[in-house]
This record gives structure tokens, sequence and C-alpha cells, in this order.
């Protein structure tokens, strides 16, 4: 049982798109330290950025996507709302984080279609998860999304 658990793909299902428009839903906090404002997901109206809506087992999460630039290369990096809001705080403080991993950030992207126009823009362009540590190499990975 135990093995066939991990050997299971684990489902992702997309939801669409989401931008912050005020709506709450029951039981949701904002998990920014200090907020606790009602939320739709993890992030208050004050503090939620759009994004792609996806489903995780019984978890729903925001993933925002931001277009950014490191030794000419250009990437997507992606985080999902709870990591932003625990972690960071909210867009200022992943963006600075990003600064201090010498990304150049040229934008969070607002939408789906310019989400699907950047990736027509910049073909081979790589859609990768944010973690603490990008070396450069990350390029050769294959995308994520
Ligand atoms: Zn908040």
């Amino acid at each position: 049982m135990q093995i066939k658990e991990e050997t299971m793909k684990v489902e992702v299902a997309m939801h669409g798109w989401y931008v912050p428009d005020g709506e709450t839903r029951p039981g949701m906090r904002c998990v920014v330290k200090g907020c606790n404002g009602e939320a739709a997901y993890h992030l208050c109206i004050h503090h939620a950025i759009p994004g792609m809506v996806v489903g995780r087992g019984t978890r729903t999460f925001v993933i925002s996507t931001w277009l950014v630039q490191r030794r000419n290369a250009l990437r997507l990096i992606t985080l999902n709302d709870y990591a932003l809001g625990d972690l960071f705080g909210g867009r200022a403080g992943f963006e600075s984080q990003l600064a201090n991993q010498g990304y150049q950030v040229l934008g969070l992207i607002s939408s789906l279609a310019e989400l699907e126009a950047t990736k027509l823009r910049h073909p081979g362009l790589h859609v990768i998860l944010w973690s603490p540590d990008l070396p450069d190499g990350d390029d050769e990975s294959p995308a994520v999304v």
C-alpha cells in the first residue's frame, strides 16, 4: 500500500485564472503574518495577486508567474500563494527575494492571455518553480508547465 501511494501520480487540476476581486470563501484566511484577513485562497484582497488556480489533492492554490531575466536569459518563475504569503509576506517581499537572487523582474503575468502571449513571444521559455537556489544550469532542465 505504501509503495503504491508513492508511485501514484499526484493529481493536479487546473481551475482557470484568478484575479483578486474581493471574493472570499468560508474558512479561508490570509497566511501573511499578522494579517488573517478573509481570503478566497491563501491571501486576502490586500495581498492576493493574479495567477492560475490549481487543485492539488484537497487543497487549492493560486500559482503566480513572473517574467524575469538573469544573465541575458529569460525565464518564467512560478510560486504558489501559500508560499508567497507565508515566506515573503506578499508580492513585494518575493520580488525583493528574486532581486537578491540576481533576477531582474520584468513583470508579473496578469492574465492567461498574457501568459500565452509571453510564451509565443519567447519560444522555448522555461517555466520553473521558484526555489531558494536556482543556478543558471536550471535552464537545461525541462519546463515544469
Ligand atoms: Zn492579507
